[in-house]
């Protein structure tokens, strides 16, 4: 691993895109090709210049891989590759050697201001999957719809519960999405009625993105599920509770969460996160064989939810962290791939709403208002128990550790107002 020694580019304190991070997304200058980028500090670096350049030669990438819409082909070339990129990338923006030292005109070339470039969907997702694996937030659930004394169904503590999920409406951060139209039911009548939701939520979620394809048939094991890991966003599952409560039973989730999932633009990956590896919590009962696992697989990542309303006045209405997680991506994807279920790279795994202990950390407006009985009052003196038109919801998450921060910018979204349907 090359050690970091000086930086060629200012890195602003308290930047998540520090020589440690060195994430990966898709960007697009004044309307040209997109292209494979990196990011660091306040500066987005085009990594298909560089390999014209030849200074990503060697670590098994041609040009043409880093010229494309999506990170897939990339990700698809595994992980020596990654890590010899991203290991290539420190070196060329840390090191005094570095080609990029007084070659100002190389550097003017691959090197923009973030301000200045269009961040696109990184990913072709072919597959979604969204988990449920807070502890937490299925307990406040439970409460709230179920069972005061049993929150938890039996099968919680044995399953990372999760759904199939829908890939097309999956967007990058800075994409606005309408409140959705639908069936719901408020009163519990006999028929339901039809318009506007009127329950938006936000769901505060990291999404993990697989690196490998495997075969119908293949299973992945705890001990090899972080290999086939290509790296983590933040993930925003937008969701219509009342759509959702009238629509769930029997077969579960469906057009009240499918109307428009956030991710943040860059993907950080595994080893980025090395440094701030931490134990999960205890499982207690001993989950089946096939889920247990050795080592920390849980990572200490700080997460926040603003909303800013159209006045333009932030609040922060939540701050969890990822480490509160009951099942890791390991037991995740080891649970998914066991029946023989094949995966692809680029799909995307959601971990389910992350809520912590405390009434502040939360992951949701319906667990934050609970239910609508405690309504969160904002900073311009307004108050919430679920999103407004106009209102723009902003996940935010880092690690830091020993003077090390690695983050994941923001995933942001507004709410816009429902489309009107033609009958
Ligand atoms: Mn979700």
């Amino acid at each position: 691993m090359y050690e970091i020694k000086d930086t060629l580019i200012p890195i602003p304190d308290d930047s998540d895109f520090t020589l440690h991070n060195i994430p990966f997304g898709v960007m697009r200058r004044d309307h040209s090709q997109p292209v494979v980028a990196t990011r660091i500090g306040n500066t987005a670096i085009d990594l298909h210049a560089l390999a014209m350049n030849h200074l990503l030669d060697d670590t098994g990438t041609s040009p043409g891989v880093f010229r494309q819409p999506v990170l897939n082909p990339f990700i698809a070339l595994g992980q020596p590759v990654w890590r010899a990129v991203r290991q290539r990338l420190i070196y060329l923006f840390s090191d005094p050697d570095s080609p990029l030292v007084s070659n100002h005109h190389l550097f003017s070339q691959i090197a923009t201001p973030i301000h200045g470039v269009e961040m696109l969907m990184p990913l072709h997702v072919g597959d979604y999957t969204d988990f449920y694996s807070s502890l937490e937030h299925a307990t406040n659930v439970g409460i709230m719809f179920r069972d005061a004394s049993n929150p938890l169904l039996p099968n919680w503590k044995h399953i990372p519960v999760g759904y199939h999920g829908r890939s097309s409406s999956i967007v990058v951060s800075g994409t606005p999405v309408h409140r959705p139209n639908g069936q719901t039911n408020p009163d519990n009548s006999p028929s339901p009625v039809f318009g506007p939701s009127r329950q938006v939520d936000f769901e505060l979620e990291m999404a993990f993105v697989t690196g490998i394809s495997t075969r119908l048939g293949d299973s992945i094991s705890t001990d090899d599920a972080e290999k086939a890991i290509f790296g983590m966003v933040l993930f925003n599952d937008l969701s219509a509770r009342d759509i959702q409560k009238w629509e769930y039973v029997p077969l579960g989730p469906f057009l009240g969460k499918n109307f428009g999932s956030i991710v943040s633009p860059w993907v950080v990956t595994l080893d980025a996160l090395e440094p701030f590896r931490v134990q999960g919590p205890p499982q207690d009962p001993s989950p089946l064989p096939y889920l247990q696992f050795t080592g920390k697989k849980s990572f200490d990542i700080h997460l926040e939810v603003a909303i800013k309303t159209p006045q333009g006045t932030e609040t922060a209405v939540c701050r969890s962290n990822f480490r509160h997680l009951y099942w890791n991506m390991a037991q995740q994807l080891a649970h998914h791939t066991v029946n023989g279920c094949n995966i692809n790279v680029g799909d995307l795994y959601g971990s389910g709403t992350i809520s912590g202990h405390e009434a502040g950390s939360f992951g949701s407006m319906l667990e934050l208002a609970w239910k609508e009985t405690r309504p969160i009052t904002l900073a311009d003196g307004t108050s919430r128990t679920f999103l407004n038109d106009h209102d723009t919801v902003i996940i935010r998450g880092f690690a830091k550790t020993n003077g090390i921060r690695v983050g994941f910018g923001e995933a942001v979204t507004t709410i816009l107002p429902a489309k009107p349907i033609a009958l």
